[in-house]
C-alpha cells in the first residue's frame, strides 16, 4: 500500500522542516529512506501540504506503515506552528479527576520551542515524538497503532508527562490530539475546582469562628483549670503574691 504522505523532510543542514514552510526549488531528502523529496500540495483542492520522493524511489515505509507516519506528521504540525506558518495543535485532556465530566480541549502550552523525531532522552527513553522547551524535554507522544506501551516504557518516561494517541486518529485530524492515556498534570473541572475551594473557604471560615468564640467566652472548666495550676504549677513564694493570684484568677 502507498499513499500516505509524507509529512516532513530534512534540509541541507539535517533539520526537520515542515511542508508549510519548504521553499520550492531548495534541497530536501525524507527522513525515513534519505532519497530526494519535493514539497507538494497545499492547493485549495486536494491534499494538504506534503512531501513527495522523486519518481523512481523505490517503496518507502512513511508511505506504507501509518506509525511512522503519523509521528512525523505529529512533528511537522507542532513544527509548522512554531514556525507561525499553521494553527497551534491541541490536546483533548482526560475527564475531571472529581466528577468525570469530559475534559478540555487544551492548546499546546507556550514554551515549547522545538519537536524531535525518535530522540534518546538522558532516560534512556526514546519517545516517538519529544516536545522541548528551552531545551529540555517537556512531554513524549507515542504514537499507537498495533500495541500499547508497555509498563516497563512507562517507567522509563519518569517524571516526564507524555501521552499516546492512536495512529489513524493522528492521520485523521493531527491538530487535535485525543491520548487514549496520558500522564500530564490531572485536570479538575471549574465546577470541581469551585466547590473544593468554597469548601476551604467555608472550613477555615469554621475555625477563626470557633477560635474567636473561645477567646470571647473562656469555658469555666479551662478557667478553673488555668487557676489550679497557677497554684500547683508555681511554687515559688514570689508567684504566689497575691497581686498575681488575684489577676490571674479574675
Ligand atoms: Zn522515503
Ligand atoms: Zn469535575
Amino acid at each position: 500500500m502507498r499513499g500516505l504522505l509524507i509529512a516532513l523532510a530534512r534540509d541541507e543542514t539535517g533539520r526537520l522542516v515542515s511542508p508549510a514552510t519548504a521553499i520550492r526549488g531548495a534541497d530536501y531528502t525524507c527522513p525515513e529512506c534519505d532519497g530526494p523529496v519535493i514539497p507538494r500540495g497545499g492547493g485549495d483542492r486536494g491534499p494538504r501540504r506534503h512531501f513527495a520522493h522523486l519518481s523512481g524511489v523505490a517503496v518507502c515505509a512513511l508511505e506504507t506503515d501509518a506509525h511512522r507516519s503519523a509521528k512525523y506528521l505529529l512533528a511537522a504540525v507542532v513544527l509548522a506552528w512554531l514556525a507561525r506558518a499553521g494553527p497551534r495543535p491541541s490536546v483533548l485532556r482526560a475527564p475531571c479527576t472529581t466528577c468525570g465530566d469530559p475534559g478540555p480541549t487544551q492548546h499546546l502550552p507556550d514554551g515549547i520551542d522545538e519537536v524531535r523525531v525518535e530522540k534518546r532522552l538522558p532516560s534512556g527513553r526514546q519517545p516517538d515524538v519529544t516536545l522541548y522547551s528551552a531545551g529540555h524535554a517537556r512531554v513524549g507522544v507515542e504514537v499507537l497503532v498495533t500495541h500499547a506501551v508497555d509498563a516497563e516504557k512507562v517507567a522509563a518516561f519518569g517524571a516526564l508527562a507524555w501521552c499516546e494517541l492512536v495512529g489513524e486518529d493522528v492521520l485523521a485530524n493531527p491538530l487535535c490530539w485525543k491520548p487514549v492515556r496520558d500522564m500530564l498534570r490531572p485536570w479538575t473541572c471549574r465546577r470541581c475546582a469551585r466547590a473544593k475551594a468554597d469548601a476551604g473557604r467555608r472550613e477555615h471560615l469554621a475555625v477563626e469562628r470557633a477560635s474567636a468564640e473561645a477567646v470571647r467566652a473562656p469555658e469555666p472548666a479551662s478557667r478553673a483549670a488555668r487557676a489550679t495550676k497557677v497554684v500547683i504549677g508555681h511554687s515559688d513564694p514570689e508567684d504566689l503574691r497575691p497581686g498575681v493570684r488575684q489577676q490571674e484568677t479574675s
